[in-house]
């Protein structure tokens, strides 16, 4: 087992990201959850996208959702809480079903995750025998189930690049495919939106069969926002997350997963930064990194994230509630393409 997280200088850490007649009660807030989390001998996971005050308070481990599904692992705490949306929760409890994993939200979904179904890949399968079949790992258990490996948008070109043959197919999110298609030299089917071979896409040999899921937040940055800001603040280092638009994509300075983009502002010097992702994830940077300008521009919050707060967290430990389940037959499924995929 890991120390436990210190809650003293809460207050300190809180100063600049929440208001300043909100620090106590909020560092109050923390110190309770940190006492429970000690109770119930939990460990506290928090995706990047977590709300400020949250993220940067009470999580023994903060990171990507591939980064805390190896730490939900490993850990032999009896209890993890995922403060992260289902997916991520149903991904720690495939990796170690003995704990129990509690998310602090009823729902807390995702549009990519909702955007298929396990049929839907039964379906693909039926119309294109023997084809690889890669899942983000933004997709429920049973979806996992039914697929070869899954992916992160920081491995997916390396999935993608490990398969045989010249055709995969790549679920659910049609941007991500399109960006892991540029880079991997394919030419993209989306069978689904009737985007077929000779539709004039491009004359590449290999094939990437899509899917049409979309990620609510991602798909809302365009190219014209990128113009504007390069007019207003033309020193400004733009970065995108895979989920945009390939155009989005091919117009910023860099395009990675939330830990990339995140290592790429600690270790670039730039006179400011904007990121194109949801809008906790820059607040989270900029506190993490002080000395640097990061452009407050960013309005899209993800509505899923934002299910969870402190107070959801302090809820959730304290009355051992919304416990995640996966049926055994579709976990020892989906385990085997998470497997896949961490083994690379
Ligand atoms: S930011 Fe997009 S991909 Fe992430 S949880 Fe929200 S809707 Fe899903």
């Amino acid at each position: 087992m890991q120390p436990t997280l210190a809650a003293d200088r809460l207050e300190e850490r809180l100063a600049g990201i929440v208001p300043e007649i909100e620090i106590a009660a909020t560092a109050e807030l923390a110190r309770e959850v940190l006492a429970l989390k000690e109770e119930r001998q939990a460990l506290i996971l928090g995706h990047n996208y977590m709300e400020a005050a949250l993220f940067n308070t009470v999580p023994d481990i903060t990171g990507d959702s591939l980064e805390l599904c190896r730490k939900a692992a490993e850990t032999d705490f009896p209890v993890i809480l995922f403060c992260g949306v289902r997916f991520m929760a149903e991904t720690a409890k495939i990796l170690n079903p003995t704990r129990t994993v509690l998310l602090p939200a009823e729902k807390a979904g995702c549009s990519l995750a909702e955007s298929i179904t396990a049929e839907d890949v039964r379906q693909l399968r039926r119309d294109y025998p023997g084809v690889p079949i890669v899942a983000y790992v933004n997709t429920y258990a049973d979806v996992k189930a039914e697929v070869d490996i899954c992916c992160t948008s920081g491995n997916a070109v390396r999935v993608v690049e490990s398969l045989p043959g010249d055709t995969v197919i790549f679920l659910p999110d049609e941007y991500l495919a399109r960006n892991v298609a540029r880079e991997t030299g394919r030419h993209v089917i989306l069978p689904q939106k009737g985007v077929l071979p000779g539709s004039g896409d491009t004359e590449l040999q290999k094939v990437m069969i899509g899917w049409g899921g979309r990620c609510e937040v991602h798909e809302q940055f365009t190219t014209d926002d990128i113009a504007s800001v390069r007019r207003q603040h033309p020193e400004t280092i733009i970065l995108a997350h895979p989920e945009c638009s390939p155009e989005v994509c091919e117009a910023v300075d860099f395009s990675g997963s939330t830990s990339e983009m995140i290592r790429f502002v600690r270790e670039t010097e730039a006179p400011s930064f904007l990121l194109l992702t949801e809008c906790s994830m820059g607040d989270n940077i900029a506190a993490a990194n002080r000395d640097k300008t990061m452009l407050g521009l960013c309005s899209v919050r993800c509505p899923h994230m934002n299910e969870i707060r402190l107070v959801d967290v302090r809820n959730s430990l304290r009355d051992m509630r919304q416990e995640i389940t996966v049926p055994e037959d579709i976990r020892l499924r989906a385990l085997k393409s998470v497997e896949r995929m961490l083994e690379l």
